[in-house]
């Protein structure tokens, strides 16, 4: 009997092998008819008698790097044809496809790539159609070799064939190169230089998939220091990059799941717990209990360790607070005088990349910083609705959602800084253009001060279209609710530094019932005042000084915290628990100047001693949570003589019963309702993993995977649909 069936497929479909795959399993299965790419996916037509089999394996055994949203049949006439054909991309049309990210080498690389009979032997380019880069190549859609920055390299005879024979695995691969035809590193005898460099101690700037970082010998205290000096980087931790997984496991405790989520195809850094006594590794993370370490993930770097075998520091180019470096100019301009060697190549970076930072909490993998390999990452969106998201001021990215989906875009920056203000106005342009939408609804924090804030309103009133501003705390709960398929209502907890709350405080340790719609602040950490604004927020002694002047006046007389407080400028009210945090890590002496953003609370978590199971008072009234009985007993306690390591896990043990009884006390009040987790605080794994053990499995707990500012966009774009705007 002969059948015919038209099949749409939409996900990340192109670009990615998929083709091929579908020219291939038809011919196996004596198939005729077509596929094309389509701008709003791939479109198979299938003639014969196998077609259920072929569902079947498109269902179960996808290319690797494809990741399908729907598939929808349709039956048609059948069509008597000769064979199956790979057919030219439909132009015209919106686009609905997703732009991959970009993808470590694959194994079948790596072997050519050490092959001495390979014509692409150690050539650090090398890709194919299941690895290489995407997302830092593309300048618009579709993902075609002419809309990247490959298009300045014309293809040699050789790279032309493997690209047109559909059963080679370079079929269509776009950025397919060799060292005929393809980008080149400078100098052109970087393999030894490199070699050189790094055995004497030097910094070496390396352009990457998605920017430069700087590269010095992990293990040579001297480079180190030299780095941090030059990068202007006291104590800030850095990544390394290590060899392989043996490498990993000499340095870190490492999970089988982080294991995997290391050698994963995204090749993250992943935060790890040290091994105790590895003094080798000094002024890598001074005064902290977890390193982030990654896996090689260019053919560059592959060929950077067979010439040197130990971990090296692999840093983002910048100076401090900078966004990343990604062009040769800004390189030769920006790093002089902080890199010694430069190995730079000519493959133009079109979007600019940060590594991602990944952890494993509880089984769950939370994502700290979205960057290369992890984003641009879609979720299915429950609206048509064209609408952009600016996120907040820190650790910004934005979100842009479409045709029933959302994507989330890269780690941009903190927007205090000009240069990532520009990234961010220049990076919607760019995925409005790839996308070809036109926002109708624009969202953004409801921060008055924010860039964010003022740039969405400005883009907004541009194009004539409404904006609106969504409380920071609801909009890091409603992008839990998205990254978990759900609603609400729901029971939230949003613990963070800052965020601007409805009543003109700032908020950060707000307990809320709350679903994508509407939020209702049910208890809060009981305010104090922030001296000085801003400058409190980097200064944990202000903070404790302004808790311990709630405790007892006369404690503190006398100090600047208390000066600010009693005369009234400049002193905003907050129940944030990223300062408690801070003023608790202070008060127990371990963090009073911190260097970079979280150091205290960061540091603070690192000395908790994980076997403590004791905890402090705290109270809870009306709506109010008290800290004052937390922080007169840790001073009790400290005074009778207990150690840090002891009262920072009790500090730790008291949070997550707060949790508890918090939680407890809405389910009384609203029902039994899912427990939503979300705000920087819940970057801090052993307070995820005392909430865990003290609520069990007696309520569902949703903890976000994007618990900082990054997951922001996501929450904010939710709102705007459900509000019906
Ligand atoms: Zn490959
Ligand atoms: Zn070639
Ligand atoms: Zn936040």
């Amino acid at each position: 009997m002969n059948k015919a069936l038209h099949i749409h497929v939409t996900g990340i479909v192109q670009g990615v092998g998929f083709r091929p795959w579908v020219w291939k399993t038809a011919t196996e299965l004596h198939l005729t008819g077509s596929v094309r790419n389509g701008f709003d996916g791939v479109r198979i037509e299938l003639y014969g008698d196998h077609i259920e089999q072929f569902l079947e394996r498109l269902r179960s055994g996808p290319p690797p790097l494809s990741k399908i949203n729907s598939i929808q049949t349709l039956e048609t006439e059948f069509q008597a044809l000769e064979d199956f054909r790979i057919l030219e991309s439909d132009p015209g049309g919106e686009a609905l496809q997703q732009i991959s990210p970009d993808i470590s080498v694959c194994d079948d690389c790596r072997r050519e790539l050490f092959d001495c009979g390979d014509r692409r032997f150690r050539y650090p380019f090398i890709n194919c159609v299941n690895c290489g880069p995407r997302f830092s190549i593309i300048e618009n859609l579709p993902y075609d070799r002419p809309q990247t920055s490959m298009r300045e390299f014309n293809m040699c005879p050789d790279c032309a064939a493997e690209y047109s024979n559909p059963s080679d695995r370079r079929y269509h691969a776009q950025p397919i190169a060799c060292p005929v035809c393809g980008p080149a590193v400078s100098p052109e005898n970087w393999q030894q230089e490199w070699k050189q460099s790094i055995k004497a101690g030097k910094i070496i700037a390396e352009k990457g998939v998605g920017g430069f970082h700087l590269a010095c010998d992990a293990l040579n205290p001297a480079a180190v220091s030299k780095l941090r000096k030059r990068k202007g980087r006291e104590a800030k931790p850095f990544a390394l990059m290590v060899p392989d997984l043996e490498w990993v496991r000499s340095v870190c405790e490492v999970s089988p799941d982080e294991e995997k989520l290391l050698a994963s195809r995204e090749r993250p850094i992943v935060l790890l717990r040290l091994k105790g006594g590895f003094q080798t590794l000094e002024n890598i993370a001074p005064g902290l209990s977890t390193l982030g370490i990654m896996l090689p993930y260019t053919p560059m770097h592959d060929i950077m360790f067979d010439l040197f075998p130990h971990p090296v520091v692999m840093t983002s180019a910048n100076y401090t607070a900078e966004p990343m470096i990604h062009t040769n100019a800004a390189a030769r301009e920006k790093l002089e005088g902080i890199a010694d060697l430069f190995l730079t190549h000519n493959r133009e970076i079109v979007n600019r990349c940060d590594d991602p930072v990944c952890a494993v909490y509880g089984g769950q993998t939370v994502v700290l910083r979205p960057g290369r390999g992890t984003a641009p990452v879609s979720f299915p969106f429950p609206s048509d609705e064209t609408i952009l998201a600016f996120g907040a001021d820190m650790k910004n990215t934005f979100a842009l959602a479409h045709h029933g989906q959302i994507t989330l875009h890269p780690y941009i920056g903190d927007l205090e800084n000009p240069e990532a203000q520009q990234i961010l106005e220049r990076a919607i342009g760019r995925e409005l253009e790839c996308f070809n939408v036109d926002p109708t609804l624009i969202m953004h924090d409801l921060h008055p001060d924010y860039f964010s804030t003022r740039m969405a309103e400005t883009f907004a009133a541009r194009r004539e279209v409404p904006a609106i501003g969504i409380q920071h705390h609801h909009a890091h709960l409603a992008g839990a609710l998205l990254e978990h398929g759900l609603h609400g209502p729901a029971i939230g907890f949003a613990f963070d530094g800052t965020g601007y709350g409805t009543d003109g405080t700032i908020w950060g340790g707000e307990a809320m019932l709350f679903s994508a719609r509407e939020f209702s602040r049910e208890l809060y950490l009981r305010p104090f005042a922030l001296p000085g604004g801003d400058a409190a927020v980097k200064s944990p002694r202000r903070v404790a000084d302004a808790l311990l002047y709630q405790l007892d006046p006369a404690r503190v007389a006398g100090s600047i915290a208390v000066q600010l407080i009693e005369s009234g400028i400049n002193c905003p009210m907050t129940s944030s628990v990223g300062r408690l945090f801070d003023a608790v890590s202070c008060l127990l002496g371990i963090c009073e100047k911190p260097t970079f953003d979280g150091e205290a609370a960061m540091r603070l978590e690192a000395v908790a001693d994980r076997t403590e199971t004791g905890d402090l008072q705290f109270g809870i009234r009306e709506k109010e949570i008290d800290w004052r009985p937390l922080i007169a007993d840790l001073l009790d306690e400290k005074e009778k003589g207990v150690g840090a390591e002891i009262l920072s896990a009790r500090f730790h043990n008291t949070l997550a019963e707060m949790v508890y009884l918090c939680g407890r006390k809405l389910a009384e009040k609203h029902g039994d309702l899912p427990w939503v987790f979300s705000g920087g605080v819940f970057q801090n794994r052993l307070l995820v993993e005392r909430i865990q053990r003290v609520v069990g499995s007696e309520f569902r707990l949703c903890f976000s995977s994007y618990p900082n500012d990054s997951g922001i966009a996501l929450g904010q774009a939710l709102i705007g649909v459900k509000n019906g705007h």
